[in-house]
């Protein structure tokens, strides 16, 4: 018998890997192996690596991280499982060996800038003014025209993303609850969400006080470590959810509104033993919203509904968004054909894996103009930004908006 070579914390569960019997049935669904066709890029290929790395029969060289970089996280695989293998866990644990022993980053500088920028509120709304900046003083449109970005695809990956960039909004503290008292709720800001999409946090507010909950928006709270956590910088992680934890001390729910916070805080549980309360606590604001009554009034529409993987496939949140749409009267809800397939954005790897999140975009965008909807409804603001640049790259005419946008306009719209 072989001993582990990786005995540090964190290491990847070896029974979880047992569990894989090798069928094969989540190929289909995973997007790198559709792209790739490698089965070292499937979610078989890559426990293999994982189980090879932890009985010591290969080390954490680059070829073994490469692969690792390459997964997108959606965690479909899981979905498809017939064993049950939790493989979002398992690939978190290997991320985190390999930032402790494997081979340094192959993009050490991006790497720096995305995390040092992307969980800090302050830093995120800073780099986010001198992106306005840069957009209003036709600077924007100097850069395209030179088409120098192509010499960076990595830059020019974060610049297609760019729609445009909100001022700041300030929510107040407390937003008391309209008509029958139900209890009262946290909602989690989100980082990339308050600075890019605050009327996103504006409407979810107001539904939660329409659905009879005094809503809380804690000032100073922080991020909630997914990104961290989808990297394998579990310590950061831990630290950023014992924050949370005391931040929503006092509250019956937690509200995220972005699949990727939500799920990455509704697993605190496995990594950090004192935040498995604020872990059962949390909700998708379509799992709070879905059985309370709310005023709403006719939109015509045709929407389609692309499911988030971290909502779908992390949460098991399907049905909710879908049902809440379908009570807006005069809203059309057309399927989207492979609705949770990827869509490329995946935290930031459309911005550290450009090429492969360009095919998935591509396949997601021709899934959505074959739908006819103007309007394609998705709760977590990477597919936001992601989608939205997939419709202005292609010129196809549709509003991109998060659910939660289409319940506000319909209760805007209701006369009583
Ligand atoms: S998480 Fe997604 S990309 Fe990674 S192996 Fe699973 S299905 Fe494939
Ligand atoms: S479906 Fe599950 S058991 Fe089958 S190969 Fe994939 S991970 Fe392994």
């Amino acid at each position: 018998m072989t001993s582990p070579v990786v005995v540090s914390p964190d290491a990847p569960d070896l029974e979880e890997i047992r569990k894989c019997v090798h069928c094969g049935i989540c190929l289909p669904q995973c997007p790198t192996y559709r792209v790739l066709g490698e089965e070292m890029d499937s979610p078989r290929g890559r426990i293999y690596l994982m189980r090879a790395a932890a009985e010591g029969r290969i080390g954490l060289t680059e070829t073994f991280a490469r692969h690792f970089d390459l997964c997108l996280g959606c965690r479909a695989c899981e979905t498809a499982c017939p064993s049950g293998v939790r493989f979002g866990s398992l690939l978190e644990a290997t991320r985190a060996q390999l930032r402790r022993h494997g081979p340094p980053p192959r993009r050490r500088l991006l790497d720096r800038f995305v995390y040092a920028v992307f969980p800090e509120p302050g830093r995120m709304g800073a780099a986010l003014g001198l992106l306005r900046l840069y957009r209003r003083s036709g600077l924007q449109r100097l850069v395209r025209s030179t088409r120098a970005l192509r010499l960076f695809p990595r830059l020019a990956a974060m610049e297609g993303l760019l729609g445009d960039v909100p001022r700041p909004v300030s929510l107040p503290e407390l937003h008391p609850a309209r008509g029958r008292r139900r209890g009262r709720v946290g909602l989690l800001t989100g980082c990339v969400q308050r600075h890019l999409f605050p009327h996103v946090n504006r409407d979810t507010a107001r539904l939660l006080t329409l659905a009879g909950w005094d809503v809380v928006v804690p000032r100073a709270q922080g991020c909630c470590g997914a990104l961290e956590l989808h990297a394998g910088r579990i310590d950061d992680f831990r630290a950023r959810a014992r924050r949370l934890v005391a931040t929503f001390a006092d509250v019956d729910w937690v509200v995220t509104n972005a699949a990727g916070c939500g799920s990455a805080m509704k697993e605190y549980g496995h990594w950090v033993g004192e935040a498995r309360g604020l872990a059962l606590r949390t909700r998708d604001v379509t799992e709070l919203l879905a059985d309370a009554p709310l005023p709403l009034g006719r939109l015509e529409l045709t929407v389609t509904y692309h499911d988030p993987c971290h909502l779908a496939h992390g949460q098991r949140v399907r049905q909710e968004p879908r049902q809440l749409l379908r009570r807006i009267p005069g809203l059309r809800l057309v399927e989207l054909a492979e609705s949770d397939f990827c869509c490329g954005s995946a935290g930031v790897y459309n911005i550290l894996e450009p090429g492969i999140a360009r095919e998935l975009l591509e396949l997601k965008m021709t899934r959505i103009a074959e739908t006819g909807a103007t309007v394609v409804a998705t709760g977590n603001p990477g597919c936001l930004m992601q989608i939205a640049g997939g419709a202005r790259a292609r010129g196809l005419d549709v509003a991109v908006v998060h659910p939660v946008e289409l319940l506000a306009r319909a209760a805007d719209a209701y006369s009583g």
